[in-house]
């Protein structure tokens, strides 16, 4: 069905893996927090402390949790930013704008769990309410530019989680994870 991607590139490259850390403990040597699993380790330190050796060997892996931490960021900026517009009835936003964010920061967080569906969701949620709310309430329109850069932080988390799990599946499977 689908081809698999670069199988031959940097994935079978050597990744430095936790050659210290127990078979069921991985460890983060930055933070100390433990994982079952190398490739969950390696997630974490990638996106909480950018030093994940496994990231800099395979750039579509790093790529891809770069995208899917551009619009698990974007998904919480907006989440808060609806929260706080909504508080104050700025762009026409109320109450209902607060059912709207709650969606959305659910859906923000299946992508940070690289869920490709709610990556999709979270996408075109964004665009169709950004296009509802332009439609009823015009004054809004200035908001179409950032809306724009959500929407674009937004489509990279559904080609991160894509990316990724392509990834993953062309990656002999972790121990534990
Ligand atoms: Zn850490």
């Amino acid at each position: 069905m689908e081809t698999v991607p670069h199988q031959a590139g940097g994935l079978n490259a050597p990744a430095g893996g936790p050659g210290t850390a127990p078979a069921n403990a991985f460890v983060c040597p930055e933070c100390g927090k433990a994982y079952d699993g190398d490739f969950a380790l390696s997630y974490h330190r990638k996106v909480v402390h950018d030093t994940d050796p496994l990231a800099a060997a395979t750039p579509g892996y790093g790529n891809a949790l770069s995208h899917i931490r551009n619009a698990v960021i974007a998904g919480f900026v907006s989440t808060a930013l609806t929260v706080v517009f909504a508080a104050t009835g700025f762009m026409g936003m109320d109450a209902w704008s607060l059912i709207d964010a709650t969606i959305i920061l659910g859906l923000t967080i299946g992508v940070w769990n690289r869920n490709r569906g709610c990556a999709i969701a979270l996408f075109v949620v964004w665009v169709l309410e950004k296009l509802f709310q332009f439609v009823s309430a015009p004054g809004s329109i200035v908001g179409i530019p950032i809306a724009i850069a959500f929407a674009v932080f937004f489509y990279q988390g559904i080609s991160g989680t894509f990316e990724y799990h392509r990834w993953r599946a062309a990656r002999p499977p972790a121990e534990g994870g």
